[in-house]
């Protein structure tokens, strides 16, 4: 099984629309170097990666493909790489619920590597 994390930041993404916090901030107006993340979302598959369920998809989900060019492989009039068929997601989320705490994990693990990033970049920015 394959999983992906398409995005690790809270609903709306980050900066959050909304917060002025030093590194939202800083990212609008270019004093912190941080990248932008998008929603939390993740795509998973058979080891194949034939075709690929989503969960938690949200209003990031054309930056996510954008992204994420492989999910999204255009090679037909209407194609995509996520799986139409809802039994083909139903298995893979089974599939993917049997595996949750490894998810978490790997959602934990990339949020904080995008917080520990964002508070070097911010550090750094303030030397
Ligand atoms: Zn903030």
């Amino acid at each position: 099984m394959r999983v992906r994390v398409l995005g690790s930041a809270a609903g709306g993404g980050f900066p959050q629309w909304n917060c002025n916090c030093r590194n939202c901030a800083g990212l609008r107006d270019g004093s912190v170097r941080i990248r932008a993340r998008t929603q939390s979302s993740i795509a998973a598959a058979d080891n194949d990666a034939a075709a690929w369920a989503l969960v938690n998809a949200s209003p990031d989900i054309l930056t996510q493909l954008r992204a994420n060019p492989d999910l999204q492989r255009g090679e037909a009039l209407r194609d995509t790489a996520i799986a139409s068929d809802p039994h083909v997601a139903e298995a893979y989320l089974s599939v993917t619920l049997a595996h949750l705490g490894e998810v978490e994990q790997a959602l934990a693990a990339a949020d904080a590597a995008n917080r520990a990033k964002s508070e070097f970049l911010a550090n750094m920015s303030s030397l």
